[in-house]
């Protein structure tokens, strides 16, 4: 009976209160409006103000500006896979940022494969004859193992289990990296970095998670072949950036530098991995108040609970009990069916010119008979 009860609620609620997205195609992208954003996430009509927009209900928020790729999402940053943009008078979001990023941040619960987290994957940046980043201050290598060995130390004092990839200083392959991260399950990996900037003095902490198939990454220029490639870390691209807004949330709160936002890469690290992970960058160290924060044990403390916090956070994110709405054709990412259908954008009809370009690149080389097309291997400092 309460079975039945409950399928009628589920037959009326899908007939009256979920509205349809109508996907608008724009330059071969599809995008939805954001009016359409706010009526499915149920909150009040956009507040514009010229290309800027405001949707808020309840404790949810979110802000953006049609032209940028900058987007707050309950006053977390991200930046976005594509531009916000504008088309008949109406602001369009990007069908992929809506799958990949405003789903699973408005509505972690509905992550499907999330697993209850039991181990925590630390990763200390660089080590042995790999540095990192140099500051006037300390070096990026001694630096991550520090803030490392501290979470370690919290994290076990709060029931979690903890392995580390390096707990000395030694090298380790990337590739290494990510194949001891797969030996586990039921785990999250945090890879714990510090920036440098080269030209102006740059500050403040970012977060990357794995850029979704067909995204370009924001340390490239163009769209590569590595853009169109399915890596291992792609089956968690809901988690990944769950986890990454748990962890960047969590790094504002504790450590108080500016926000950088959430950034997408493909860093081998998070690319190559299995279970959900992120790349945090903790700071510049060649940047005067950020390496001397850097180099101080009461910011490094800070930093671990940070991870502490964020882990817990994203655990209780994803088990969390949440109001049932159903899957939609475009807003899902968790159901496998509904993510926005790639081989439509990457067929030679209708497509973006650049994604042609990479596509047309990409076929050359296999038609060169390279069974492993030469890609830079992204990587971290
Ligand atoms: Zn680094």
């Amino acid at each position: 009976m309460k079975r039945i009860a409950s399928l009628l609620f589920l037959i009326l609620a899908l007939q009256t209160t979920v509205p349809a997205w109508e996907v608008i195609t724009h330059e071969g992208r599809r995008y939805v409006s954001i009016q359409d954003v706010s009526k499915f996430y149920r909150l009040r009509d956009p507040v514009l103000n010229g290309p800027a927009f405001t949707l808020t209900g309840g404790t949810k928020t979110i802000r953006g500006r049609a032209g940028t790729r900058e987007i707050y999402i309950n006053n977390v940053k991200y930046i976005l896979c594509f531009p916000i943009t504008q088309k008949d008078g109406q602001i369009l979001i990007s069908a992929m940022d809506v799958t990949k990023i405003i789903e699973p941040v408005m509505r972690p619960g509905l992550i499907k494969n999330a697993h209850a987290i039991r181990t925590v994957i630390l990763d200390a940046g660089h080590g042995g004859h790999d540095s990192g980043a140099m500051g006037q201050r300390g070096i990026e290598k001694e630096a991550t193992l520090d803030v490392v060995l501290r979470a370690k130390r919290l994290l076990e004092q709060n029931g979690y289990n903890v392995r580390l990839t390096r707990s000395s200083d030694v090298f380790i392959p990337l590739e290494d990296r990510a194949a001891f991260a797969n030996r586990f399950t039921n785990a999250v990996f945090v890879s714990v970095h510090f920036n440098k900037s080269g030209g102006g003095p740059a500050s403040g902490i970012e977060t990357f998670a794995l850029a979704p198939r067909g995204v370009p990454s924001m340390d490239e220029e163009n769209f590569s072949y590595s853009d169109l490639k399915l890596h291992p870390g792609h089956t968690q691209d809901a988690e990944n950036i769950a986890l990454a807004t748990a962890l960047h949330s969590s790094m504002l709160r504790q450590m108080r530098l500016s926000d950088r936002g959430i950034k997408r890469a493909r860093f081998v690290v998070i690319r190559d991995i299995r279970i959900p992970g992120v790349l945090l960058e903790g700071g510049f160290m060649n940047h005067p108040l950020d390496g001397k924060l850097i180099a101080s044990p009461a910011y490094r403390d800070a930093f671990a609970r940070a991870i502490l916090e964020g882990v817990g956070r994203y655990r209780s994110a994803v088990s969390g009990e949440s109001t049932y709405q159903p899957p939609s054709a475009v807003a899902s990412a968790t159901d496998k069916t509904s993510i926005p259908d790639l081989r439509r954008s990457i067929s030679p009809i209708g497509m973006h010119p650049m994604l042609n370009e990479a596509v047309q690149r990409a076929a050359e080389s296999i038609k060169a008979k390279d069974p492993q097309p030469q890609e830079p291997t992204p990587n971290a400092n």
